[in-house]
């Protein structure tokens, strides 16, 4: 029953990861939608109206949410007394903003699920990726106290493409396998930028060899989930060095890595490796939490597999598909993973971590 729902907000509702939210959250069984929420230019206005020009999801806007009236992110006195919690996905022109509007939710007893790369960095907000540091979530504590919150609190999912490499190495390092060096070129898509995105001339025909931040969030936040906890938050973790290159690929959705391994001593077998692949589970799957992947790795056989257009809706978008393992001439294994940029690394991935958070108690 819909009342017995928790009761959430989506910030940035009318973006490319907003729009995710909607699609995905409209049939979920723990979350109800209550309140949307984006620019100034969209404040005011129905959301069927607000999104009139920019609706790029394959299914229609839901009847329910049509009517729903966009309020002002920033406008705090129009929010819902009864919210339980918001996912965040705005863009605004700078990070120190997001951070602030981020924490002043959090100061309004408002816990945050975010999207954004603006507190990602802080040590006391946890960084997660479900299937890998769930006990993160420890550190809520910590961050209330350091920042004076009762009932708020923030918590990030890391960059669009980490899941794609980091969740197999996770996996190999649980088999007592650790990878401690990583070289991944990423091929991100273009609905990672948000809409409008990067201009059609620019993409069409064209392999973009750079995108602002993304190399410093690649070779960075996987540290973090790798971390441990401490006094005042995660340490980063000392234990890989990565080196990443990002480009922007003419491709709709699903962000490809293209990964060369070598391990810290012991070295496993082709076919352990896959074993370990596709048995690999954790928390998500063994609470069977809504929007956990069955299997959170597949490994194809088939020399041309992962494909963005035919393996990145695998598992309802949450699964991280990944093929081509072999020798590599310099490093010790290389591979290609692939995971869908705006479910797995957007709203599907925060979904996931906020069903964590209520199963473990957080929104109580
Ligand atoms: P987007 O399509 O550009 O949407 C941006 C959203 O932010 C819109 O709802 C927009 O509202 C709102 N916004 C813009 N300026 C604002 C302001 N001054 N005040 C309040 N709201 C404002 O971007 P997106 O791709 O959904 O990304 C949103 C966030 O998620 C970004 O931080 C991005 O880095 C992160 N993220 C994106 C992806 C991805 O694959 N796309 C993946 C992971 C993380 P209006 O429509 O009213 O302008």
């Amino acid at each position: 029953m819909s009342s017995q729902k928790l009761k959430i907000g989506i910030l940035g509702a009318t973006g490319i990861v907003g729009q995710n939210y909607i699609k995905l959250l409209i049939n979920h069984p723990w979350f109800d939608i209550v309140d949307l929420a984006a620019s100034p230019n969209s404040a005011g206005k129905s959301y069927e109206e607000a999104v009139k020009d920019k609706w790029q999801m394959s299914t229609n806007i839901p009847e329910k949410i049509k009517g729903l009236i966009v309020r002002d992110v920033q406008d705090y006195k129009n929010l819902p007394s009864d919210l339980d919690f918001v996912f965040s996905a705005v863009n605004m022109p700078s990070k120190d903003q997001i951070k602030e509007v981020e924490l002043n939710y959090a100061k309004n007893d408002i816990p945050v699920v975010s999207n954004n790369s603006a507190h990602r960095s802080s040590p006391d907000v946890p960084m997660i990726i479900g299937e890998i540091n769930h006990n993160h979530t420890d550190i809520i504590g910590i961050q209330k106290k350091l920042r004076g919150l009762s009932k708020g609190f923030i918590v990030v999912k890391p960059n669009c493409s980490i899941q794609s490499y980091m969740t197999p190495i996770y996996a190999l390092k649980e088999a007592g396998y650790e990878v401690n060096k990583l070289i991944v070129t990423t091929l991100q898509a273009v609905s990672g930028a948000g809409y409008p995105g990067v201009s059609s001339l620019d993409m069409i025909d064209n392999i973009v060899p750079y995108i602002g931040s993304e190399e410093e969030k690649t070779e960075n936040e996987p540290l973090k989930i790798f971390g441990t906890i401490g006094e005042n938050g995660i340490i980063n973790s000392t234990s890989i060095e990565i080196s990443a290159t990002c480009t922007r690929v003419p491709v709709n959705d699903g962000h490809t890595a293209c990964t060369s391994i070598k391990f810290k001593d012991k070295i496993p077998e082709r076919d352990e490796i896959i074993d370990i692949w596709r048995n690999f589970k954790s928390l998500p799957q063994k609470l069977n939490l809504p929007f956990a992947p069955i299997q959170p790795i597949i490994y194809l056989d088939k020399i041309d597999r992962p494909q963005p257009k035919k393996d990145r809706d695998n598992d309802k978008g949450m699964a991280v598909t990944v093929g081509r393992l072999r020798k590599d001439n310099i490093f010790d294994y290389k591979f290609i993973g692939l995971s869908h940029n705006t479910i797995r690394g957007a709203a599907g991935g925060a979904i996931l971590n906020a069903e964590i958070l209520k199963v473990k108690g957080f929104f109580e």
